[in-house]
């Protein structure tokens, strides 16, 4: 490094300095390159099967070169307003974000700061941590429940609201959440919300809510109104099955929504993903297709790995949290070298576990085919 560079780099805050980029895990490019002909098994990124909605190709096929040459729509409007309808909200309660990744940064930009706290739980998304640690914040983790032989990890609320400091400033929640696929009941939410103090917002992450079916469970949006604490966001990477496109949205109090629209960049969502995804909003069907696929795909994938004698946690997402109660590092090596791409869980805390997304049958196939091989 040379002199002058090494005083650039002594520049950025002492926040950032201690920050760690993003590990994207396997060159999945690389992966695929060397795995033609027989293509992969990718079940590590909780990336839809199903793809999106056929009306997205219509859309897509019909985009005008005039929409390409032009800066994007800055406001949103059509697609803001899709979502309204869809949803019963005002427009002027939603924020649009290239990826919900993009939002959760800056709800940690708008709320948090040197010497504040951002709770979240154990086990929960890592975006949470690094939108706190990006702005000098201290992430704090109230402990999940400990998984015993019939309960798995996931979320205690009392233990959130119990780790609520003056020094609170923002609160993360996914639901169901990431990495464990559990999921958190309407009442018990709702109870939560109550117990947390007006002044502190709380981020419900509903990137997995479509796949909800769980008595019981339901999205934080009919909460909104009374609670102008609560801030829900969404995305179209996970059930619209969108995730190369970049978009997400939040709904929040307007003057939430103010500070938010402070720090967005103008043009955060491109042309293409404002029309597509205002397209994959007109197919609703699809949206049935995808959940009756996972509900499909999460009974038979549950039955064959507790028949291969792992811990499966129960979920409500597309993917499933795997406990293989011994270093799962070999067995994701072993499952690499046969095609079959899962989510190694170390960087969570959890290196007896991997995570698997549902796919097509055959690669369901393809992961218990290769799994019992590794299991030897
Ligand atoms: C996948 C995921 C997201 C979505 O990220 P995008 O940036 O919208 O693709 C958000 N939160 C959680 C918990 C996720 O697993």
């Amino acid at each position: 490094m040379s002199n002058a560079t090494a005083r650039i780099v002594a520049r950025p805050t002492a926040a950032i300095a201690r920050l760690k980029a993003y590990d994207p895990g396997h060159d999945l490019v690389a992966l695929r390159a060397r795995a033609t002909p027989q293509a992969l098994a990718e079940l590590g990124s909780n990336e839809s099967p199903l793809g999106p909605p056929a009306a997205v190709f219509e859309a897509l096929a019909a985009i005008s070169p005039e929409t390409l040459w032009r800066y994007p729509d800055p406001r949103g409007g059509l697609l803001k307003r899709a979502l309204a309808d869809q949803h019963g909200v005002d427009p002027a309660q939603i924020v649009l974000g290239n990826g919900s990744h993009e939002l959760l940064m800056l709800l940690g930009q708008g709320f948090a700061g040197p010497g504040d706290e951002v709770l979240c739980s154990e086990f929960s998304f890592a975006v949470f941590a690094l939108s706190a640690l990006a702005v000098g914040a201290t992430p704090v983790y109230a402990p999940a429940n400990p998984r015993s032989d019939a309960m798995p990890r996931g979320h205690a609320l009392d233990a959130l609201a119990n780790a609520v400091s003056e020094r609170t400033r923002l609160i993360f929640l996914a639901n169901p959440n990431n990495p464990t696929g559990t999921w958190l009941g309407r009442d018990e939410l709702a109870r939560f919300v109550r117990q947390v103090p007006a002044q502190v917002p709380i981020v419900i992450d509903e990137a997995y809510v479509e796949y909800l079916d769980a008595p019981g469970a339901d999205s934080a949006l009919g909460l909104c109104a009374e609670h102008p604490n609560l801030i829900v966001t969404r995305t179209f990477s996970k059930a619209f099955g969108l995730a190369g496109l970049r978009v997400g949205w939040l709904l929040a109090d307007p003057g939430v929504v103010a500070v938010i629209e402070r720090l967005r960049e103008s043009f955060n969502v491109g042309a293409l993903g404002l029309v597509l995804a205002t397209a994959a909003l007109s197919q609703p069907e699809h949206l049935a297709r995808v959940r009756a696929h996972a509900a499909a795909a999460r009974a038979a994938l549950t039955a064959a790995l507790v028949a291969l004698g792992v811990f499966v946690h129960p979920s409500q997402t597309n993917f499933l949290l795997v406990d293989f109660e011994r270093d799962a590092a070999p067995i994701e090596r072993a499952l690499i070298a046969r095609g079959v791409v899962t989510r190694p869980m170390v960087g969570y805390g959890l290196p007896s576990c991997l995570r698997i997304n549902f796919g097509m049958p055959a690669d369901h196939a393809r992961l218990l085919d290769a799994l019992t091989g590794a299991l030897q």
